[in-house]
């Protein structure tokens, strides 16, 4: 039996270090150092090639390295080879820091105080309490219910929109397609944190932002094309929408003559809201490794019908 990582390269030594610390039983290998792949029984990776996974006969589970499953070809894994997701505190906490983040400085409208150093101008605007703004979250999972409980913290007026009822303290909450444009109605700053499938995809379009109030900003934390960039820029240009910050785009690496670089109103980050960490991923990995040796329920699999 043995376990093989083929993700992100930088951070594999880290890994290793875990298991062989904590685990020195198991067979952790590295790729390209896989060894024969006839003993690979766990597979931690991103991305999940079809030719590599029919390269591995003795595969029993199949873990994404990050918290989403977007990209994996879900037809690729065979049907009793479970896919499982990453839930594991350090991309909670990056994300949470990074719309935390995001959202203050729209609240404190530090992007406005950025173009006015730009051009040295000493232009204080008012200050409005966190209890007048209205914060609307996508997606109430793990990541979503984590940044509206912090959010909470702040004062801010909190709804969340998901597909089944919620509850959370604090947060009105809105569930469903029929509820999607009562939810939307208040958002003064409105975050996307929903997983990218089907029924997600495009939804940040020109029909979601007319429901949106006047001077809305949008954060999009989820995947690039949750996002019809077309339109963002049209809402951005007729005024109706303030701000946008994109962690995430249609195209990664966002391309250099891509307009979405160079409109005032936009801000991008590279996706970096927030990343697996290894030394609080790795302990989770193990657990679930441990579960499924002792044939008990892995954490995070992955429902294929809903594709998250
Ligand atoms: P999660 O725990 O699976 O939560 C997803 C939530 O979205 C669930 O509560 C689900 O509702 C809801 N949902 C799914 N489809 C919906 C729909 N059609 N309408 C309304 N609600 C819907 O996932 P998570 O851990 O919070 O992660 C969310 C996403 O964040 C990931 O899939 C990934 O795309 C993104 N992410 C981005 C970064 C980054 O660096 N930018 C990092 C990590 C993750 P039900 O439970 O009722 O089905």
């Amino acid at each position: 039996m043995a376990i093989l990582y083929r993700s992100d390269a930088p951070r594999a030594a880290a890994w290793s270090q875990f298991f062989a610390k904590h685990a020195p039983d198991l067979d952790f290998r590295v790729w390209p150092d896989a060894g024969n792949l006839d003993e690979i029984e766990y597979l931690i990776a991103w991305q999940a090639p079809r030719e590599f996974l029919t390269s591995l006969p003795r595969l029993k589970v199949l873990f994404s390295s990050g918290a989403g499953v977007d990209h994996v070809d879900l037809s690729a894994v065979p049907d009793h080879v479970p896919l499982v997701r990453m839930v594991e505190p350090g991309i909670i906490d990056g994300m949470v820091e990074y719309v935390s983040l995001a959202v203050l400085a729209v609240h404190r409208d530090f992007f406005d105080y950025v173009e006015a150093q730009a051009s040295r101008e000493w232009n204080p605007l008012e200050v409005p309490p966190a209890s007048s703004r209205t914060i609307g979250v996508m997606g109430m999972g793990v990541l979503g219910r984590a940044v509206l409980e912090r959010l909470r913290s702040y004062g801010f007026r909190l709804r969340g929109w998901n597909r089944s009822p919620r509850t959370i303290i604090g947060v009105d909450s809105y569930a469903g397609a029929e509820q999607f444009n009562e939810f939307l109605s208040r958002c003064d700053v409105l975050v996307c944190l929903l997983p990218l499938t089907p029924s997600t995809v495009g939804i940040l379009n020109s029909k979601t932002f007319s429901a949106l109030p006047h001077g809305a900003s949008i954060i999009n934390v989820g995947r690039g094309p949750h996002l019809v960039e077309a339109d963002l820029l049209a809402a951005l240009d007729s005024g109706h929408l303030s701000r946008a910050i994109l962690d995430v785009t249609e195209t990664e690496p966002l391309p250099p003559e891509h307009p979405l670089w160079a409109h005032p109103r936009v801000f991008v980050t590279p996706h970096v809201a927030s990343m697996t960490q290894p030394e609080t991923a790795a302990p989770i990995l193990l657990d679930n490794i441990r579960r499924d040796q002792r044939n008990e329920p892995l954490i995070g699999v992955i429902d294929r019908s809903r594709g998250y």
